[in-house]
C-alpha cells in the first residue's frame, strides 16, 4: 500500500471514532490523578494495558522501575507581619516538612538577572516568584526549577510560586531534589520549602508588600518514600527491520491535585489512538513503531530517564531511530500544531518538506526543551521531537490550566485528540517507512554541542544527566 493510500485510512479511521476521548474520560474520571508512584497511577497503566491489547499491539507489557514517591499532607501560609492573613497554599511534590516564618522578598520573574540585582538581599528570605515566566520579549524563560535552584543558590529558606493565570488556582510542579545526581528518597526531598499560590493571593501578598516589609509563615507536612512506577509499552512489529524502533509516546501520570487531562491524558491518547490506527498495517510497516506510556514525568522524568537507560544504552539490542513525544499534544480545538525539533536542521527540514506531501500544515522550530520525557533519549543521541498543541480559551498564558485542579476532562475535546493523534501517526509512518529519513544516531560530541548550543550543559553535568549513565 503506497503513503497516500495508508494517510486516507488513517485519516478515516481516527476522523470516524470517538475512542480516544471515551478512553480520556475512564482514565480521568473513574481511575483519577494518577500521581507518580501512586496507586492510581498502577491502575492507570493496568487500564492503559488492556487497551493496547484490545487495539491489536504485541509484545504489550508494563515496565516497572523504583523510585521516590511524595504523599501530601497539610500546607498553609499566612502573613504573619504586618497583618495575620492566612492565605490558601498547596505544597509541591518533594516539599519537606516544615515551619518557617521569614521575611518575605519579592524576585518577580525570578530570573538570573532579577536574583543578580537583588544578590545578598535573598538571604534567609522567603522567596516570592512567578511560576513562569512569560513577559512577551523577555529573552529568559526560565523553568520553575531554574528559580527554585537560584532561590536555593542565593540563599533562600523557602520559595513560594505564584500562578501567572487568575481564577484562584493553586499552582503546582515537582521541585528538584536535594541530591540531583541520586535518585533514593532523601536525596529526592527537596533543600527547602516550595509551595504554590494562586495568581490572587500572590497579588494580595504584593499589594501588602508595597506598603511595609512583610513576613511569611509556611507550615506544611509531607512525605517522600520509596515507591514503584511503571511505562505501558506496546509494539506493532516491523516486517523489514523488526530492531530499528520509532517511539510514539507520552506521559499518563498526572499531578494529586487534578485529573492530569490536558496534562497529558490528551497526549497518552493522541498516541494510543495514532497507534490504534496504525496496528491495522500490522504487517506492511516496515520498522518497529513502539508505543510507550510513559509514568512519573511530572515529578521528574522518571519513566523515560528509566526506559532510555535501559534500552538506548552504548551496545543496544535495538536501534531507536526517533522518539516522538506527543506530551502537550491532543489540547485545545486544533490549528495550534507545533514540532518542537530538538536541535537537528536535517529532521526539521524533512518535517517542514513532508507537509507539502501530506497537504497537512503545522509548524517546525527547533526549539531544544529538556522539561518533557524526549529528553532522556537526546542526551543518548536519539533523535526526537515534541508535538504540542496550545489550548488557547481565556486568554491564558503558559501552562494554562495545566498543573492545577483545574486540568480536568471538559477542557479536552476529542477534535484536539483526532487532530493529533492524526498527526503523529502520519509522521510515524514517515519515519518508519521512508528511507530517506535522516535517521542517525549522534555521538557524544554531537550531543555535548547541542548542550551547549541550548545552554544547558553545565547544569546537566551538574546534576549527573550528561554525560548519560546507562
Ligand atoms: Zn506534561
Amino acid at each position: 500500500m503506497d503513503m497516500k493510500a495508508m494517510d486516507r485510512q488513517i485519516l478515516g479511521d481516527i476522523w470516524t471514532s470517538g475512542e480516544s476521548y471515551e478512553t480520556l474520560v475512564h482514565l480521568c474520571d473513574v481511575i483519577g490523578h494518577r500521581f507518580g508512584g501512586s496507586e492510581s497511577e498502577r491502575h492507570g497503566a493496568e487500564y492503559l494495558k488492556g487497551k493496547m491489547v484490545e487495539y491489536g499491539f504485541e509484545n504489550v507489557h508494563i515496565e516497572e522501575f523504583p523510585m521516590a514517591s511524595w504523599g501530601r499532607g497539610s500546607c498553609s501560609l499566612s502573613i504573619a507581619e504586618p497583618i495575620d492573613r492566612e492565605l490558601s497554599a498547596i505544597a509541591l511534590p518533594y516539599c519537606p516538612s516544615a515551619t518557617i516564618t521569614a521575611a518575605m522578598i519579592d524576585v518577580g520573574d525570578g530570573e538570573e538577572e532579577d536574583f543578580e540585582r537583588l544578590g545578598e538581599e535573598v538571604r534567609g528570605k522567603i522567596v516570592l516568584t512567578n511560576a513562569e515566566t512569560n513577559k512577551p520579549g523577555v529573552k529568559g524563560r526560565s523553568h520553575r526549577n531554574d528559580k527554585f535552584a537560584r532561590a536555593i543558590a542565593y540563599g533562600a529558606v523557602g520559595c513560594v510560586f505564584m500562578n501567572q493565570n487568575p481564577g484562584l488556582l493553586r499552582i503546582t510542579g515537582s521541585l528538584l531534589g536535594s541530591d540531583p545526581t541520586r535518585d533514593d528518597a532523601a536525596s529526592r526531598e527537596a533543600a527547602i520549602p516550595g509551595i504554590g499560590i494562586s495568581y490572587e493571593a500572590g497579588m494580595t501578598i504584593r499589594r501588602f508588600a508595597k506598603k511595609s516589609a512583610l513576613s511569611l509563615t509556611i507550615k506544611t507536612d509531607n512525605r517522600t518514600f520509596e515507591s514503584t512506577s511503571r511505562n505501558v509499552i506496546g509494539d506493532i512489529p516491523g516486517s523489514e527491520f523488526p530492531d530499528e524502533i520509532v517511539v510514539i509516546g507520552a506521559h499518563f501520570d498526572g499531578h494529586d491535585v487534578s485529573q492530569g487531562a490536558g496534562d497529558d491524558a490528551a497526549g497518552t491518547l493522541s498516541a494510543m489512538e495514532a497507534g490504534r490506527a496504525l496496528a491495522a498495517f500490522k504487517g506492511t510497516i516496515r520498522r518497529t513503531i513502539r508505543i510507550v506510556a510513559f509514568g512519573s514525568e511530572e515529578i521528574g522524568l522518571l519513566g523515560s530517564n528509566y526506559h532510555a537507560r535501559t534500552h538506548c544504552g552504548q551496545t543496544p539490542q535495538k536501534t531507536y531511530r526517533f522518539v516522538l513525544n506527543l506530551d502537550g499534544a491532543g489540547r485545545g480545538e486544533t490549528g495550534t500544531e507545533f514540532l518542537r525539533v530538538l536541535s537537528l536542521p536535517d529532521v526539521q527540514a524533512y518535517f517542514e518538506a513532508a507537509q507539502d506531501d501530506m497537504n497537512y500544515r503545522f509548524d517546525v522550530a527547533d526549539v531544544y526543551s529538556q522539561h518533557s520525557d524526549q529528553f532522556p533519549f537526546a542526551v543518548r543521541g536519539i533523535q526526537t521531537s515534541q508535538l504540542i498543541t496550545m489550548e488557547r480559551s481565556g486568554g491564558l498564558v503558559g501552562r494554562g490550566w495545566g498543573h492545577t485542579e483545574a486540568d480536568t476532562v471538559d477542557k479536552v475535546h476529542l477534535r484536539g485528540l483526532q487532530v493529533s493523534a492524526a498527526l503523529g501517526a502520519r509522521l510515524a509512518l514517515r519515519i518508519a517507512q521512508d528511507d530517506t529519513f535522516p535517521a542517525h544516531r549522534l555521538g557524544e560530541d554531537e550531543v555535548r554541542d547541542q548542550l551547549t548550543r541550548a545552554g544547558i550543559l553545565q547544569r546537566q553535568i551538574d546534576e549527573g544527566v550528561f554525560p548519560p549513565r546507562n
